[in-house]
């Protein structure tokens, strides 16, 4: 039976099997750069557009890459509002215990352990963030966690980022950070890749080659989609626009491609695609 993923911005992802549904770091809030000068939270009604503009009307599992704000705030409202449960790290369950979400709702994630969700076969192998540089490294260091059950409204540096994954839902691997760990992926028999590539033009480019290798080429995958590109801070609904120097580091994953063999497309905003 036909996969498909369908992208609503930052690295917010629909996997649809029969009739099973799950749904990857939500993000439809989308509060904008002055909002984050004051504690923010998850919005119902934004996330009631957001789930309605993608005709998602029940979920089997919402699963989180990490947990800062612009892939898990959201994640609790849409557990709410869809039913199944959230699958992360412990800080996501302690974002879930602080949203009132009850035990069944979710679930801590255990790496290399192979979970049958609804029709879906998930697997949580490890990964890292993309290194960030000062002052958001002394913000949102790599290593915070969310270490008690968190209510909004919150400080956004208080959803931290907590223990990393890259995601494997049947032959897609999805990364919702630029990062890895090293020899993780190899033999792993991936048909495609979700690259989320937020942060990645501040990096040198060797890291990128890095990246593209551990992720992409040894992980097997023949076809990636590029994700987390647009400007996260802007509102629902409009248009998606490159966040930084996007369409630089675009150019180069699609370079890597060429080399390596790999086709690569960057993902739409609301496009559905087979994998
Ligand atoms: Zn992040």
């Amino acid at each position: 039976m036909a996969t498909t993923i369908t992208w609503f911005g930052t690295n917010t992802l629909l996997l649809r099997k029969g009739d099973s549904s799950l749904l990857v770091d939500p993000h439809f809030s989308r509060p904008g750069l002055l909002n984050l000068i004051t504690k923010i939270s998850s919005g119902e009604q934004a996330v009631e557009d957001g789930l309605k503009t993608g005709n998602i009307e029940r979920l089997d599992a919402v699963l989180l890459t990490h947990t800062h704000y612009d892939h898990a705030m959201d994640a609790p409202t849409v557990i709410r509002q869809t039913g199944g449960a959230l699958y992360g790290s412990q800080s996501a369950v302690n974002l879930a215990m602080g949203e009132g979400l009850k035990p069944g709702q979710y679930h801590r994630a255990s790496v290399g352990v192979k979970e049958e969700i609804g029709e879906f076969q998930v697997e949580f192998h490890p990964s890292r963030h993309l290194p960030f540089a000062p002052p958001m490294s002394w913000l949102v260091p790599e290593s915070a966690e969310i270490d008690h059950p968190l209510k909004s409204p919150a400080w956004f540096w208080q959803y931290a980022c907590g223990e990393i994954y890259a995601i494997q839902v049947e032959d897609v691997l999805i990364f919702g950070s630029a990062g890895f760990e090293p020899g993780a992926y190899q033999g792993r028999d991936i048909k495609t890749v979700v690259l989320g590539i937020g942060g990645l033009e501040t990096r040198p480019k060797a890291y990128l080659v890095d990246f593209y290798r551990e992720a992409v080429v040894q992980s097997g995958a023949e076809k990636v989609f590029v994700s987390h590109w647009d400007h996260f801070m802007r509102p629902a609904g409009a248009e998606a626009e490159p966040l930084g120097f996007a369409n630089q580091t675009i150019e180069r994953v699609s370079h890597l491609g060429e080399v390596h063999g790999q086709s690569v497309a960057v993902l739409r905003l609301n496009q559905t695609y087979r994998v």
